[in-house]
């Protein structure tokens, strides 16, 4: 393979990860101009650039080198890592990213007595995922029928062509519409910044490690809030032991109130209503709960 000296990062096309995705990169600062095929984005500022694809196919191209990086479901990425192909073991998770969340687990008919996983053995089970429901059903010595279906996995049991489903849930909308009932969870998925295990050692590697500096940033500030408030020196105790968790505050002197101070607190997530009424109540004023937008420790 001819050394490249722009980073390609593989997301999917359309789908659900798409908008989070390009979102995601546009806060790492990196933007692009879409070409006319639309399957290849060229980076404007850095040298990075997208390739849109579907998401099956984005943990075989970074296998195979034809990306550097991917963003994909972790459902996605350890189907791929659970089969023989070549080089599927060295692919690794280089951040969970916090966006399209759901589980990959097991659901029966409403009417289906189901008390443990022995309860599938001489079963049928649809799925689009094989190689982890395999996996799973090892694991549990349960002896069942793996029925690889490559969508509509949920009318399968309704079809007949299988007694049971192994398929992504978010809601649960779905089962409930196919009247099946969650029995099982397999895996806990999100969007992960995948990646081989050994990154490149030339230039892109460095660009990688730029990148993962600056999405750790992104996504530690993504539910931060600034906490600026006016306390008295005497409320002070009080009101710093009421504070939603973080690193220790800063204080700083009002000018012309000598017993006053100005106290700036990060906090992990969302201040509630509730949260400042109290920290109000200890002694607090003049409060603001501002979002973070850049981080760089
Ligand atoms: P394509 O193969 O064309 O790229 P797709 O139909 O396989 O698209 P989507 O339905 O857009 O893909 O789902 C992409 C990813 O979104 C899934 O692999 C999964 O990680 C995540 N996801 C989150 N919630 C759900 C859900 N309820 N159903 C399916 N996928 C979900
Ligand atoms: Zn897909």
């Amino acid at each position: 393979m001819k050394p490249r000296d722009r980073l390609r990062i593989a997301m999917q096309k359309s789908g659900r990860l798409t908008e989070p995705a390009l979102e995601l990169l546009n806060r790492c600062g990196l933007t692009f101009r879409q070409s006319r095929d639309k399957l290849f984005c060229f980076g404007e500022g850095e040298p990075v650039d997208l390739l849109l694809v579907r998401d099956d196919d984005i943990p075989g191209l970074i296998a195979q080198g034809v990306c550097d990086l991917g963003i994909v479901g972790r459902n996605v990425l350890n189907e791929f890592k659970g089969t023989a192909t070549d080089g599927a073991a060295a692919l690794t998770e280089w951040r969970p990213l916090g966006f399209g969340r759901c589980r990959l687990s097991i659901a029966v008919p409403q009417e289906m007595n189901y008390a443990q996983p022995h309860d599938l053995n001489g079963m049928r089970i649809a799925t689009s995922y094989p190689a982890l429901l395999n996996g799973w059903l090892k694991a549990q010595e349960v002896d069942a029928a793996v029925v690889t279906l490559a969508g509509s996995v949920e009318i399968a049991p309704k079809l007949g062509t299988a007694d049971v489903i192994c398929d992504l849930v978010q809601s649960g909308g779905t089962l409930v519409a196919n009247q099946l009932r969650e029995t099982e969870v397999l895996l806990q998925s999100e969007a992960v910044l995948a990646g081989p295990e050994a990154l490149p050692t030339d230039e892109r590697g460095d660009m990688i490690e730029l990148l993962l500096k600056r999405l750790d940033g992104v996504i530690q500030v993504r539910e931060s809030r600034l906490l600026l408030l006016q306390t008295s020196r005497t409320s002070l105790d009080a009101v710093t032991r009421l504070l939603p968790g973080g690193p220790q505050p800063t204080l700083l002197p009002v000018a012309g109130q000598p017993d006053q101070l100005m106290l700036q607190a990060l906090c992990a997530g969302e201040v509630s209503w509730r949260q400042l009424e109290e920290i109000k109540k200890a002694g607090a004023r003049e409060m603001f709960v501002l979002p973070v937008e850049k981080m760089l420790a």
